[in-house]
């Protein structure tokens, strides 16, 4: 019996499998450092964990409305409408089970087969995925030459009459790039004057480095709102990617149609995470991410000693989320004890077997020339396997 053709646009994210194949290594007992995975490793803050632990014992385990419950969509609200300047209303808000529910319900609700939606490249891998499952086409924008941001040449390019939308990530996942206000401008005003949609993914908001601040296009341009999708999450910001709690701020139109896809698909997020988010918007003094910030600030200055003295490899500008993304181009092509290594999966493959670290090759992002490092790993892990790869690479002539 045959599945269905959409089956054959999804193949398993490929950040998962390092993950995995690091795993079972350890399990096997094998010493490996695991710089693939994507998460904090930090434990939750207490705030959060016992807000969810009081929603348990007072009852809360019940459906709560699809998007979420009232109090908390209009707690987002006046967060969100006090970062950007601009009001947002609870019935803007749609909260979703982890970020990538609040991208793929935008995807569902405004993409038509036929239409074009602009990603810049290297991408985190879900983006084209659920642009081809709602049947569109991803339209990809190499941002290798201009420092891993996609400028606003790069944009008016490759628009067409058929764009519908564009996808930006800042801070990016991949790169650790963050973008700067002036490249965010440009492109909200394109996106004004040519009438297509911002999916503007700010997960990572809250993980920017010392000197670098974020900004998104609606707070930069606020005409820009009615034709944008902010999508946001307590995944990074409060270590907890395993209770699946985001969202999505948009115009209510959109808001509505995706309330109505998640009516009929997963019903509400979890609601102890709810609970437990409405704390974190209500409470939160910040001093968690703080301390958060602080450790991997200290991290990123001791990797990028290992890193700048790496022969042949470049690094793209290490400034928010927790990864380091490496230009290994220079070593394809070259071989490792008489072994070719063709390509940056085989050099992964190689990272793996001989110096037992676990990366995740670049060609899951789309940049066959890059692999992703985080450093939100333990701190002698981090300055112990950037030393395995660093003696791996000198030995790739
Ligand atoms: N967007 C980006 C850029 C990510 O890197 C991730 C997770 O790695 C997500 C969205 C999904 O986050 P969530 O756990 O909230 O679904």
């Amino acid at each position: 019996m045959l599945l269905a053709e959409r089956t054959k646009i999804l193949t398993p994210p490929s950040t998962s499998r390092m993950r995995e194949l690091a795993n079972e290594l350890k399990g096997a007992g094998v010493d490996v450092i695991n710089f693939a995975a994507g998460e904090l490793d930090g434990d939750a803050s207490d705030l959060i964990k016992e807000a969810a632990k009081r929603a348990i014992d007072n009852g809360f385990n019940k459906y709560t409305p699809t998007v979420g419950m009232k109090p908390l969509r209009k707690a987002i609200a006046e967060r969100v409408s006090r970062r950007c300047g601009t009001q947002y209303d609870g019935d803007e808000i749609a909260v979703t089970a982890g970020a990538k529910q609040a991208l793929y319900n935008a995807a569902m609700a405004l993409f038509n087969p036929g239409d074009e939606v602009i990603i810049p490249r290297p991408y985190w891998v879900t983006f084209p995925a659920q642009v081809e499952i709602a049947g569109a086409r991803p339209v990809f924008v190499d941002t290798r030459g201009t420092g891993y941001r996609l400028t606003a040449e790069g944009l008016e390019r490759a628009v067409t009459a058929a764009t519908k939308a564009v996808i930006i990530n800042s801070p990016n996942n991949p790169t650790g790039v963050v973008y700067d206000r002036d490249t965010l401008l440009r492109i909200a005003e394109i996106a004004l004057e040519r009438r297509f949609w911002i999916i503007f993914d700010e997960c990572y908001c809250e993980l920017v480095r010392h000197g670098v601040s974020h900004s998104n296009v609606v707070q930069l341009l606020n005409r820009v709102k009615a034709q944008t999708i902010l999508v946001n999450s307590f995944s990074k910001s409060h270590a907890i990617t395993g209770w699946r709690i985001g969202y999505a701020c948009g115009p209510r139109h959109v808001i509505s149609a995706m309330e109505n896809l998640q009516g009929h698909t997963t019903s509400n997020p979890c609601s102890i995470s709810q609970h437990a988010a409405l704390a974190a918007v209500q409470n939160d003094d910040g001093s968690f991410m703080k301390k958060v910030n602080a450790v991997l600030e200290d991290r990123l200055r001791m990797a990028m000693l290992i890193v700048d003295s790496m022969k042949e490899i470049g690094c793209a500008p290490a400034e928010g989320a927790f990864y380091l993304f490496l230009n290994v181009e220079k070593k394809i092509g070259k071989s490792y004890k008489g072994r070719r290594i063709d390509s940056v999966e085989t050099l992964t493959e190689l990272m793996l077997s001989e110096a037992k670290v676990a990366v995740v090759p670049g060609a899951a992002f789309g940049d066959p020339s890059g692999l992703r490092v985080s450093y939100a790993i333990g701190t002698q892990q981090v300055e112990e396997g950037l030393h395995r790869m660093k003696r791996l690479f000198d030995e790739i002539i």
